[in-house]
């Protein structure tokens, strides 16, 4: 008997059997409400049928096609359907299989098309594991420490994180823009450095968004000095904070845009989408792989693509989200051990601190666990470990949120009594 590895480390202890919707059902068919949505990836709902429908025919159909050996017509489909909501300019896409993969593949593209060799990063990202976009995390030592020498070439700026230096965000991000004025004045010249790598909404990294001025920020100096703007919108895509990406808040178009999680439902896949013109600087054959834009994947994503428009989805994570957001602030308001509530969409978090102002795992983990016991799945990010977020799936209902609201605000009162 084989036991499963230590390295995993698991927010809940709960054993799933199946899913429906926004609920999860244990092996003694205990049900809970799962704000965790598969950590952003399930966008539809747990097993919604018209993606099962799509996966199940196309199973008994075709399996695996292999991208790189044959073409196959559900990825064609998808491609052409991801006309439908990429930005205009972005006509070109490559697939692959997780978040982890695309960035690497926006970062080979990005080295390719630019012949330059540096990527600057914003302090609190989350790209990834492989050793190329875990060298481009910045949201805790516990993914980079003790596997070093991780990739060279990555520079690191702040990001707008108002919160945390305790400023207004006009003051966060003047700084950071300063910051990286000076980083390329400094550090990485223009002339090497080949993409700023920016999440909308800063992921693992806390539930910090962007700003409009900071994005234009960023866009302005790409401009000016020939760096690509290249948005990680792995957890930020398909409708996950009330727009249908998350860079849709603030009017500045990327060059290369990377996307997987609320893809495909469930299924594993990812992709870049970048001008043709861009992708073609680099050689047919230098990307690629065994399982990259599968079969039953892309037959999903097209099927998640028409509910979540049938279905008006960007909108209810847009209206609902509000109501959650709201009554977050509710709680928080009476809660001194909950600094912050933030987020865009369906992507909240929920900050604790200490009486003193200082991050506060201890309790936030408390307050998750509770949760957790009482019905609703949440998991926790930031540097500290110490927002609570809320990232349910985008068919959740306002009666949905007042239930988990509800279990919430016990779970916060026992964990800070
Ligand atoms: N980028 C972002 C913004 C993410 O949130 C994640 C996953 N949390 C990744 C990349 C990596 O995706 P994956 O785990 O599928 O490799």
């Amino acid at each position: 008997m084989a036991n499963l590895s230590p390295l995993l480390k698991q927010a809940t202890p709960v054993v799933v059997a199946r899913g429906e919707g926004v609920y999860l059902y244990d092996q003694d068919d205990r049900r809970y409400l799962d704000f965790t949505a598969g950590i952003g990836v399930t966008s539809t709902g747990h097993c919604h049928p018209r993606v099962v429908a799509a996966a199940q025919e196309q199973v008994a159909t075709l399996i695996h096609g292999q991208y790189t050996t044959v073409m196959h017509r559900p990825l064609l489909t998808l491609t052409e359907r991801l006309g439908e909501v990429l930005p205009e300019r972005l006509d070109s896409v490559f697939f692959s299989n997780s978040g982890s993969e695309a960035v690497e593949a926006a970062l080979r593209l990005a080295r390719h098309a630019t012949a330059r060799p540096n990527i600057v990063v914003f302090h609190g990202s989350f790209h990834g594991r492989t050793i190329g976009a875990a060298s481009m995390t910045t949201s805790g030592t516990k993914f980079r420490a003790g596997f070093s020498p991780i990739m060279g070439g990555v520079a690191v700026s702040p990001f707008p994180t108002a919160y945390r230096y305790g400023w207004d965000e006009q003051t966060a991000t003047e700084f950071a823009l300063r910051e990286l004025d000076y980083l390329l004045a400094t550090v990485t010249a223009p002339a090497e450095t080949a993409a700023f790598l920016v999440e909308p909404v800063l992921g693992e990294g806390g539930y910090v968004p962007a700003n409009t001025a900071f994005m234009e920020g960023l866009r302005e100096r790409a401009d000016r000095h020939g760096i690509l703007l290249v948005v990680d919108e792995v957890q930020t895509g398909w409708g996950r904070t009330g727009r249908f990406w998350g860079h849709d808040h603030f009017g500045v178009q990327p060059d290369i845009l990377i996307t997987a999680k609320g893809l495909a439902s469930g299924f594993p896949l990812s992709a870049i989408a970048a001008p043709a013109d861009l992708m073609a600087k680099a050689w047919p054959g230098s990307q690629g792989g065994t399982y990259g834009g599968n079969a039953v994947a892309c037959a999903a994503a097209i099927a998640t693509l028409d509910v979540i428009r049938d279905e008006g989805l960007v909108d209810n994570a847009r209206v609902v989200g509000a109501a959650l957001s709201a009554g977050l602030e509710k709680v928080a308001a009476n809660t001194a051990g909950i600094g912050d509530v933030r987020g865009l969409g369906l992507m909240l978090g929920n900050e604790f601190i200490t009486a003193d102002g200082q991050p506060d795992p201890t309790t936030a983990q408390r307050a998750q666990q509770k949760a957790a016991e009482l019905g609703l799945l949440l998991l926790t990010c930031g540097p500290f470990g110490n927002v609570v977020r809320m990232i349910p799936a985008l068919v959740v209902t306002k009666e949905q949120v007042e239930d988990a609201l509800a279990i919430w605000a016990a779970a916060v009162d026992f964990a800070t009594s």
